[in-house]
């Protein structure tokens, strides 16, 4: 057996980390000013007496010479330390600084870690120049230069003081970078929280810490409020936030803001800014968020999300996981919170978090048992109850609900004078529906549409089971006269006496076909019948008068029951287009009739 070393040749690798490991050019910027503010931070530990307001990074654009500098007064390099963190590729200065310097303080604010960082210039840059001085006394300026091949130089230099400057000659192609407004957009973007000031042609990119690192209990209302107009200058006001800090089982700060989300297209937008000690990774947030918490606002900053690795893998990572799992507890208790103490807020919000309870509570089942009792719905006794407080008393666990567009149908005035209070679900939206089966899975409950079941609207009392000389009931003649009337062999009609005077028909669907049809028309795989059973109601004196008129007057008596059937249509929401024309004709002549008598 032999065992060997794997070899990596530089002239292979360049190539790669220019094309391959960061996805936006601009990440170069990125990368070298976040080294700058690292030599700061570790001269910061190494000598505490030096005065930290004079430390500084200044980028400059030289346009007439197509150059960029990045220039800062930190610790500086030796040769020594040049050969060793620069011309080895992927041995990072930053890791071996923090293992050394463990129980500083200072040291968490490092940024770097993978040791590719510096490489990153070469994406824009024909030749970078590296012109250095080291803090340690006696040490003599350094000058690396290398054009992206796989050979450098390094002499003295000429740098009078300690620091560093990188200085990047862009390549042909990349003027863009010249650009002082383009330059001036990248730092904005992804340096404004960094904590040392930071400086293009003289003027501050950073002049305020990012608020999250201060303590809550020292921040104003006010202060949030500024800091997310910062954030996101075209946002209405947010409705509340909540300040994260957490620092066990990861490091995680943050501020997220729960927006006013007029629209559902709203939870598609992403907008959690993602940072690593203060720089600017990600607004990509669905990867570390469960999807019902995307919609959230804000900024999380976690040197435990990793700062080099494409989102794709970010999904993967554990911490990741347990970063998503810890906020959406935290949403879950705040949303409780503010229902158990500022109820009245609470409601008057509620349009705005129903859709992250609902989807939250379909999508994941620790949310669910945090959030359920904060559910509430809009019922027909004008208040928002609970479903424990609606079902409070009653031993059945059975709720009805209505979609809003019935709110006013006769149907639930049955309901009401029987005491059963009916609750409302959004129109023709299959979210309800989801929360409904999520419920009757966990909570033993049953929903049924208020018209897909006869239990609860009959009244026995008025039913006439009186048989005629046939064997037949009234209730049966009555069925079977509309039946052939109506000429509809697909529709079935029963005869019942409902707990109503006034409402002459309606149609039943049953709860698992009015599911499935909504769910297949909503993801348009494709249109189920409507096939359901006309209730026609004995107790309606409209219904009595169309069945006696069915001797003498046949032709009247079924118009009038195509029109029975037409309104019941009409008032549940099941009208096309078609039978609305038809129902149209069939009325003017109807009318005609009557003034013509
Ligand atoms: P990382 O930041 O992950 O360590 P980089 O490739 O970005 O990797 O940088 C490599 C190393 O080069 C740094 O760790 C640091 O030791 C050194 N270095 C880079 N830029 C500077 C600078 N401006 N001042 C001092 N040292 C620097
Ligand atoms: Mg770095």
């Amino acid at each position: 057996m032999t065992q060997g070393q794997l070899k990596i040749h530089s002239e292979n690798i360049l190539p790669i980390i220019k094309q391959w490991l960061y996805s936006s050019k601009d990440i170069f910027l990125r990368e070298l000013v976040s080294n700058a503010c690292d030599a700061l931070t570790k001269l910061a530990c190494l000598c505490p007496h030096l005065d930290p307001s004079t430390f500084r990074v200044d980028v400059t654009i030289h346009a007439n010479e197509r150059r960029i500098v990045i220039s800062d007064n930190g610790l500086g390099m030796t040769a020594q330390e040049v050969e060793t963190y620069i011309a080895q590729i992927a041995f990072s200065g930053a890791e071996e600084f923090l293992k050394k310097y463990e129980t500083h303080q200072e040291k968490d604010q490092v940024i770097g870690h993978f040791g590719l960082g510096f490489y990153s210039a070469y994406m824009v840059s024909s030749l970078v120049t590296i012109q250095t001085q080291s803090y340690q006394e006696g040490s003599t300026p350094v000058c690396w230069t290398c054009d992206g091949s796989s050979t450098y130089t390094l002499e003295d230099g000429i740098r009078q003081e300690r620091g560093t400057d990188i200085i990047l000659t862009l390549s042909a192609e990349e003027d863009e970078y010249l650009d002082m407004k383009r330059l001036s957009e990248i730092l904005h973007h992804y340096c404004a929280f960094l904590p040392h000031p930071i400086y293009l042609n003289g003027t501050c990119i950073n002049p305020e810490p990012p608020l999250w690192l201060k303590a809550p209990s020292d921040c104003t209302q006010q202060d949030y409020l500024t800091f997310y107009r910062k954030l996101f200058p075209m946002d209405p006001e947010p409705l509340f936030w909540i300040h994260l800090n957490v620092d066990y089982p990861f490091h995680l700060k943050g501020i997220l803001y729960f927006p006013h989300l007029a629209q559902e297209r709203d939870l598609k937008k992403e907008s959690i800014k993602l940072f690593c000690n203060r720089v600017f990774v990600s607004d990509h947030c669905q990867d570390v968020l469960p999807e019902y918490l995307t919609v959230l606002r804000g900024a999380i900053d976690s040197p435990d999300i990793p700062l080099n690795v494409s989102r794709s893998t970010l999904q993967l990572d554990k911490t990741v996981r347990q970063l998503g799992q810890h906020i959406s507890k935290k949403v879950s208790d705040r949303l409780c919170s503010l229902y158990k103490e500022e109820k009245e807020r609470f409601l008057s919000i509620w349009s705005d978090l129903e859709l992250v309870v609902k989807f939250g509570l379909v999508q994941d089942e620790k949310f669910y048992d945090r959030i359920k009792d904060c559910l509430i719905w809009k019922t027909t006794t004008e208040d928002w109850h609970t479903l424990d407080e609606m079902l409070t008393g009653r031993s059945e666990r059975k709720v009805y609900y209505a979609p809003y567009d019935m709110e006013h149908h006769e149907l639930l005035k049955v309901y009401k004078d029987k005491g059963l209070p009916v609750i409302f679900t959004r129109d023709h939206h299959p979210l309800d529906l989801a929360v409904f089966q999520r419920l009757e899975d966990k909570a033993s409950l049953q929903f049924a549409r208020v018209d897909a079941q006869l239990d609860d609207m009959l009244d026995p009392t008025k039913e006439n089971t009186l048989l005629d000389a046939e064997g037949k009931t009234e209730s049966s003649k009555i069925a079977s006269f509309f039946q052939q009337k109506l000429e509809l062999d697909a529709t079935q009609v029963e005869a019942k006496s409902l707990a109503s005077a006034t409402l002459p028909a309606l149609l039943m669907l049953q709860e698992g076909q009015r599911r499935l049809r909504e769910h297949l028309a909503y993801h348009k795989q494709g249109a189920l019948p409507f096939q359901p059973t006309l209730v026609v109601n004995t107790n309606s004196k409209l219904i009595q008068a169309i069945y006696s008129l069915g001797a003498k007057q046949p032709e009247l008596a079924k118009q009038l029951a195509k029109q029975v059937y037409d309104l019941a249509l009409l008032s549940q929401r099941e009208m096309n287009a078609d039978q609305l024309s038809g129902f149209v004709t069939r009325t003017t002549d109807i009318l005609e009739k009557l003034t013509l008598d």
